[in-house]
């Protein structure tokens, strides 16, 4: 996948962006220490999970990264990190700009390490404030606006945007970590999360758990993400730690593979090639949308300013109502999603979803909020962790595959099934009846199925 989109960029749309990866001067190695492993070198480079994985070889291991979202509670620090995100917005704008003014001029693209050369250092003379933040923030500026120029041209979006603060893209800001500059801590008994130019930042502890639950022995922190969403703020923490190498069957039952159809009305169509089965909506999902939306109404009652970025007690009062309901919410839904990807994980050897273009789906307005809801996306993330770490596959039909339009057994392609109101129909061609979503949950099935043969796996029927 990976490299055909390289080989789309370097075509490029306009003829542009084919600049080759440095080799890194500064090599990995690694050593056991207590049984757990130490990197040493690989800095500058950009593959350095691939190297690190190399380096792990002899020893039947790899790298695994995972994701931790923690609550902050600010508190006197809001200002900060509020800087922090607006910083990061700025860079993100000006690189762009500045990207699409030069490719104008010149013809040629903007590199990071050219603008980071010769615009970010004027830039910052002239925005006293741009010195509040430290140079990852703006590194990983500079990588969205490039990834988002990658995924342009290899067709996966639109144009890049400018970063907006009422957009989620204009709400964060990423940081890496160098010399404990990111950690967590306890002061006082208390959980804290250290951050660059921040200090300690409270964080909820999950309940029940601890520090070391958090961050066992050898697993290290790679980077954290601070998101704002309304006037909450969370962390999300990328964590790498060195697992077992999962071994991957090259055999496999057609009927260990499992697809889905995603849906709306229910949560999805899963099944084999024998079965389909229905897995509906949690029914919290409603009870809570109603609950929050009127705890938002609540809120927009009360006072707040935008310039101190400081509310009203009451204000005050029904903000942490609202955040309650979301924190709720949100790990309510990541526990519907954990435990489904748990059984998925531990009953099928290969997962076949399709790849859906959510985002661009988000711009439809009656779809967003259904969509919004179910949380696809984390949900498929969570499973494709789960399946690799255990050796499993997990894949993506192409999102132009017609898993619904087609009848699965002669092939006919049926265009009037594209209007999603039709949720059951008869092959003109063969006569079979078709549930709609079943129907597409079994041709996923067999696309998938196909995927995997053309990677060499062998299928039993
Ligand atoms: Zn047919």
């Amino acid at each position: 996948m990976a490299n055909a989109n390289k080989k789309i960029i370097s075509k490029g749309k306009a003829g542009q962006e084919k600049k080759e990866k440095k080799p890194s001067k500064s090599p990995v190695t690694v050593e056991v220490v207590d049984g757990i492993f130490v990197f040493h070198g690989g800095k500058g480079g950009h593959n350095i999970t691939e190297r690190k994985n190399k380096t792990l070889e002899p020893y039947g291991k790899c790298i695994y990264n995972y994701g931790l979202l923690l609550e902050l509670i600010p508190g006197d620090q809001t200002s900060l990190i509020n800087q922090n995100i607006g910083n990061s917005r700025y860079v993100h704008n000006n690189y762009l700009a500045e990207r699409i003014k030069y490719y104008d001029e010149h013809r040629e693209t903007l590199s990071i390490d050219q603008y980071k050369k010769e615009f970010l250092p004027k830039l910052k003379e002239e925005k006293e404030f741009l010195k509040r933040t430290d140079k990852f923030v703006y590194q990983n500026a500079c990588q969205n606006v490039d990834t988002a120029y990658q995924n342009f041209f290899s067709g996966k979006a639109g144009f890049p945007n400018f970063a907006s603060s009422r957009k989620p893209n204009g709400n964060s800001f990423t940081t890496n970590y160098t010399n404990n500059n990111i950690e967590l801590k306890m002061i006082d008994g208390l959980p804290y999360l250290k951050l660059p130019k921040i200090g300690n930042v409270r964080f909820v502890l999950p309940k029940g758990k601890t520090l070391a639950d958090l961050q066992p022995q050898g697993v290290s922190i790679k980077s954290a993400t601070v998101t704002r969403t309304n006037s909450r703020y969370r962390v999300s923490l990328q964590m790498e730690t060195v697992i077992d190498r999962p071994v991957f069957p090259t055999i496999i039952h057609a009927d260990e593979v499992f697809s889905v159809d995603l849906g709306l009305k229910v949560f999805g169509m899963f099944g084999n090639a024998k079965e389909t089965f229905t897995v509906p909506n949690p029914r919290w999902i409603k009870v809570h949308a109603r609950r929050l939306r009127r705890f938002q109404q609540g809120l927009s009652r009360k006072q707040y300013d935008q310039n101190t970025h400081r509310g009203s007690k009451n204000w005050e009062k029904a903000r942490a109502k609202v955040a309650k309901e979301q924190r709720k919410t949100a790990d309510q839904r990541r526990d519907f999603h954990h435990k489904l990807a748990r059984a998925i994980a531990d009953n099928y050897t290969a997962f076949i979803c399709e790849d859906l273009a959510v985002k661009n789906m988000m711009k439809n307005r009656h779809l967003s909020k259904a969509i919004a809801s179910v949380g696809w996306s984390q949900f498929l993330t969570i499973v494709k962790y789960k399946m690799e770490k255990a050796g499993k596959y997990f894949r993506r039909v192409s999102r132009w595959f017609p898993s619904s339009q087609t009848c699965r057994c002669c092939g006919y392609k049926n265009t009037e099934v594209k209007d999603l109101k039709v949720r059951e129909w008869t092959c003109p061609q063969c006569g079979t009846w078709h549930d709609r979503d079943e129907n597409a949950q079994k041709n996923i099935h067999a696309e998938g199925l196909s995927i995997l043969k053309s990677e060499g796996i062998q299928i039993i029927m």
